[in-house]
């Protein structure tokens, strides 16, 4: 066991735990933050993050000017048959690799004082006598609050969820880079059976090719991506171009599994949970990054009035998941009945087919998936 304690203990560094991390450190806290994996690294994304955190990013100190990143303002959304709806996007949005902007995040923690332990994966969050005790394979840590920014699946919520394990679901998401011939601010999103796929724009003329599907779809195919690419995505026209017709920079895709969005708590064992630990919003809305960004804004507030005894434990953890739930539940609940809709060949061709005649719903639904900017 490692004697300090530290202020606080973050477990995973994706964005929701580098962006606390750093706020919290740059208000003079003693922050370690643990991160499985060793930056940089790539990670199943679409990559296109709302515009509702850029001013947030770049007060962390990401230097946009000096990355050419998309700046995307269209969206154009296609249903199985083809047919499709193409709006422009009032707030719009940016277009990075996670490979470039979390690995940028872990610089910027490092030299805001965080503790980054890389490679390390944590096993155990343990709370007694108001002192956390966090266990990896070598080592344990204390804090005086802990964090879970684990994204959406990990060893730990298992054991953090005995009391409330979450409903199974079975997604499975699958990444690309590519060159490719399309409008470098738009974004496409493009619907199969049972799964839907975003390509837009990131640095240095790459473009992200990022879907997710239910779990059934690859079981058909024996876990074979490309068979299940050919006979399923293919079927629609957009898709049957982009995969036929562009050049694929990964030898192998990124992939991830049994991704679930169902409802989770905002704190658990006494765990305040950040980003998609605290709940995933379907991809399609592309809002889970800012999510995860504001999330960590929300929190970082109220750690650091605990952290100065300006208010206690228990309103710590009252008002973080009042306050979470009032920004991100709505969201949640919103894009979870889209992503319903998609899924089905038949209503989404019906759906996308009737939207075509109502341009304002559209606009109207992407605006209640998206916040504000904080
Ligand atoms: C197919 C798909 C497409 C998406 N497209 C978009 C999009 O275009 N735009 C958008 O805004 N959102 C999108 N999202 C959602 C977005 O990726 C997530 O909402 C966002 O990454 C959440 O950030 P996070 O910090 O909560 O988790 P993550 O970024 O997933 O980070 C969690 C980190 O925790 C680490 N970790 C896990 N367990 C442990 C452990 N035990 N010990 C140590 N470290 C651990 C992991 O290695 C990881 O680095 C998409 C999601 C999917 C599945």
């Amino acid at each position: 066991m490692e004697n300090k304690l530290y202020d606080c203990a973050i477990v995973g560094g994706g964005l929701a735990g580098l962006a606390l991390s750093i706020q919290l450190a740059r208000c003079g806290h003693q922050v370690i933050l643990f991160e499985k994996n060793q930056y940089p690294f790539h990670r199943v994304c679409g990559e296109y993050i709302s515009k509702e955190s850029l001013d947030f990013l770049v007060r962390l100190g990401i230097p946009f000017s000096e990355i050419a990143v998309a700046n995307i303002d269209e969206v154009l959304i296609s249903a199985p048959n083809g047919k499709f709806i193409k709006r422009p996007l009032s707030l719009g949005g940016i277009g990075i690799s996670r490979y470039l902007l979390d690995d940028y995040l872990y610089q910027l923690a490092v030299q805001s004082g965080v503790t980054v332990l890389q490679n390390t994966k944590v096993e155990n969050i343990q709370f007694s006598e108001s002192i956390f005790e966090i266990t990896t394979e070598y080592n344990s840590y204390k804090a005086r609050v802990a964090c879970g920014t684990f994204g959406k699946k990990s060893v730990l919520d298992k054991k953090i969820r005995e009391e409330n394990p979450i409903a199974a679901s079975d997604y499975v998401g699958i990444k690309y880079h590519i060159r490719t011939s399309l409008a470098p601010n738009r974004i496409e999103l493009h619907n199969f059976a049972y799964g839907y796929c975003g390509i837009s724009k990131i640095e240095d003329n790459k473009y992200c090719m990022c879907y997710l599907t239910h779990a059934k779809n690859l079981k058909k195919y024996k876990g074979n991506i490309k068979q299940m690419e050919t006979e399923v995505l293919f079927k629609n026209p957009y898709l049957k171009k982009y995969f036929t017709e562009s050049e694929f920079l990964f030898n192998q895709p990124i992939t991830i599994s049994q991704v679930s969005f169902a409802k989770k708590n905002t704190v658990e064992q006494n765990i305040l949970l950040l980003g998609d630990a605290a709940g995933t919003i379907a991809p399609l809305c592309g809002n889970g990054m800012s999510m995860a960004l504001h999330a960590s804004h929300l929190a970082a507030g109220l750690i650091n009035l605990y952290l100065n005894k300006n208010i206690d434990f228990e309103t710590l953890k009252s008002q973080y998941s009042k306050t979470w739930n009032e920004q991100f539940s709505m969201r949640i609940k919103i894009g979870g009945n889209l992503q319903k809709i998609f899924g089905k060949n038949m209503l989404t061709n019906m759906t996308i087919g009737v939207l075509r005649y109502f341009p304002k719903v559209v606009d109207s639904l992407i605006r209640l998936t998206h916040g504000i900017k904080y």
